[in-house]
C-alpha cells in the first residue's frame, strides 16, 4: 500500500461533472488499495472571478480580506468533492489549509509555508477516509490570520502534504498530457516530455510555464518528493519531475523547452548619473518596495552627457509601487525621467545540454531575426537564455523558436479544458 497525494487543478473541477469524474478517479486509487489524501483548487476560473469582484468594490483590497476571500474558492471544491467521493460509498473528510496544518508566515497573498503539521489528515487515513484538502491556503499562529501562498499555490499545497506525509508520490493533475517542449495551447506542435530534470522544469516555470509553480518545483526539489504531472481526462502516463542524479546517466537535450511570460512591466530610469553607486541607490529604493526584480540592462553612457539608462523587469503588480518609491527619491538620485512600459512578452529557452553546446544564443537570435522580431533586453543563465520582445510578438517567437530548435513533434497536442486565464 503507498500514499499516493493527488492535485486537481481547477479546470479538472471545473463543474459539477468533472467533480464527480474526478471523485471517481479517486476513488478507483483508493479501491486499489493505497493512502489517498486529494488537493484541489478552486472551481474554473473562480480565483480571477474573485479577484475581479473584489476590485469592483476597491482597486487595491486589503491583503488579509482579499485571502479571506480567495480561499472561499478552494473550500467550495473540497467539500463538493467529499460529498460526490460519499456519494459513491466511500468516507472522505475535507480540511481547510489550517485544519490541515499548512502553517504560513504571515505575508497575505504570497504566504511561505513554514511548517507542516498534517495530523487530522494522518488521522482521517488512518481512519481509512479519503481526505481531502484545500489548496493554495494557509494559516499564521502570530496574527491567527488565513493566508494565500500566491497564484497557482495549490502545487505547493500538494508537494508539501506529500513531504510531510512521507507520500510515495504526488500527482498533479491539469488540463494537458503532462509537461510540454511549450505551452500546447500556444505551440499545438508541442510534444510531451517524459521525463524532466527537476532543475530544468524550475528554470520553466520560472520563465513562465504555468503548469507548475516554482515554488512547488522548489519545494519537491528541496523535500526529494516525486512529482508526476499527468491528465485528470485519460489514463495516460503523463511527465515526472526527477532529481538530476537520477537524471545522470541519460543524454540531456541541447532544449528542453521555450516558455513565455507576458506578466512583466518594463522600467526604464533614463538619464542617470555615470559615476559609481548609482545602480547601488536605484536598486535599493526598488527592493525596499519588495518588488522581484527579473532583467537588468544598462545601455553605453552618451559621451556627451555623461549619462546612461537602466532598464529593468518585475511583475506588472509591482510597477506602479517601484515608480513611486524612484520618484519621490528623483533629485537625490539625479535621474532625469521614469519610463514605465507593459507591453512586454519574456521568451526563455531552457535546456541542461546549453552546458555543453555553443551557438545556441546565435541559433535563437537568427530564429528571431528571421520572423522580423526584435529583441529588447537578453539575460542568460547556465542553463536559459531569456530575451524581452514586445508583448504581441511574444507567441509567434515562441512558435518560431521552438522550430528552430527541431522540437516540433508529429501530432497536435491536445488540450482538454480550461480557458487558458
Ligand atoms: P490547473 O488549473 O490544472 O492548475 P494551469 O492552468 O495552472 O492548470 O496549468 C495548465 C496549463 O499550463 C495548460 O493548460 C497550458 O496551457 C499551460 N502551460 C504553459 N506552459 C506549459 C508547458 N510547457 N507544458 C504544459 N502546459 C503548459
Ligand atoms: N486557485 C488558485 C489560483 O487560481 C490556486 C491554484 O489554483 O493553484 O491561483
Ligand atoms: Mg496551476
Amino acid at each position: 500500500m503507498s500514499l499516493i497525494v493527488q492535485k486537481f487543478g481547477g479546470s479538472s473541477v471545473a463543474d459539477a461533472e468533472s467533480i464527480k469524474r474526478v471523485a471517481k478517479r479517486v476513488v478507483e486509487t483508493r479501491k486499489a488499495g493505497h493512502e489517498v489524501v486529494v488537493v484541489v483548487s478552486a472551481m474554473g476560473d473562480t480565483t480571477d472571478e474573485l479577484l475581479d469582484l473584489a476590485k469592483e468594490i476597491v482597486p487595491i483590497p486589503a491583503g488579509r480580506e482579499l485571502d479571506m476571500l480567495l480561499t472561499a474558492g478552494e473550500r467550495i471544491s473540497m467539500a463538493l468533492l467529499a460529498m460526490a467521493i460519499r456519494s459513491l460509498g466511500m468516507e472522505a473528510r475535507s480540511y481547510t489549509g489550517s485544519q490541515a496544518g499548512l502553517i504560513t508566515d504571515a505575508q497575505y497573498g504570497s504566504a511561505r509555508i513554514v511548517d507542516v503539521t498534517p495530523g487530522r489528515v494522518r488521522d482521517a487515513l488512518d481512519a481509512g477516509a479519503i481526505a481531502i484538502v484545500a489548496g493554495f491556503q494557509g494559516f499564521n499562529r502570530g496574527t491567527g490570520d488565513i493566508t494565500t501562498l500566491g497564484r497557482g499555490g495549490s502545487d505547493t499545497t500538494a508537494v508539501a502534504l506529500a513531504a510531510a506525509l512521507g507520500a510515495d508520490i504526488c500527482e498533479i493533475y491539469t488540463d494537458v498530457d503532462g509537461v510540454f517542449t511549450a505551452d500546447p495551447r500556444v505551440v499545438p506542435k508541442a510534444r510531451k516530455i517524459d521525463r524532466i530534470s527537476s532543475e530544468e522544469m524550475l528554470e520553466l516555470a520560472a520563465a513562465g510555464a504555468k503548469v507548475l509553480y516554482i515554488r512547488a518545483v522548489e519545494y519537491a526539489r528541496r523535500h526529494g518528493v516525486t512529482l508526476h504531472v499527468r491528465s485528470s481526462f485519460n489514463n495516460s502516463e503523463g511527465t515526472y519531475v526527477v532529481t538530476s542524479n537520477e537524471e545522470q546517466n541519460v543524454e540531456e537535450p541541447i532544449i528542453s523547452g521555450v516558455a513565455a511570460d507576458l506578466s512583466e512591466a518594463k522600467i526604464t530610469v533614463v538619464g542617470v548619473p555615470d559615476v559609481p553607486g548609482k545602480a547601488a541607490e536605484i536598486f535599493t529604493i526598488v527592493a525596499k518596495t519588495g518588488a522581484n526584480i527579473d532583467m537588468i540592462v544598462q545601455n553605453v553612457s552618451a559621451a556627451a552627457t555623461g549619462k546612461t539608462d537602466i532598464s529593468f523587469t518585475l511583475p506588472k503588480s509591482e510597477a506602479q509601487t517601484a515608480m513611486t518609491a524612484l520618484n519621490a527619491e528623483k533629485a537625490s538620485v539625479k535621474f532625469d525621467s521614469l519610463q514605465h512600459d507593459d507591453q512586454i512578452g519574456k521568451l526563455a529557452v531552457v535546456g541542461a545540454g546549453m552546458r555543453t553546446n555553443a551557438g545556441v544564443s546565435a541559433r535563437l537570435f537568427r530564429a528571431l531575426s528571421e520572423a522580423g522580431i526584435n529583441i529588447e533586453m537578453i539575460s542568460t543563465s547556465e542553463i536559459r537564455i531569456s530575451v524581452v520582445t514586445r508583448a504581441d510578438t511574444v507567441n509567434e517567437a515562441v512558435r518560431v523558436v521552438h522550430r528552430a530548435f527541431d522540437l516540433d513533434g508529429e501530432d497536435e497536442a491536445k488540450v482538454y479544458a480550461g480557458t487558458g486565464r
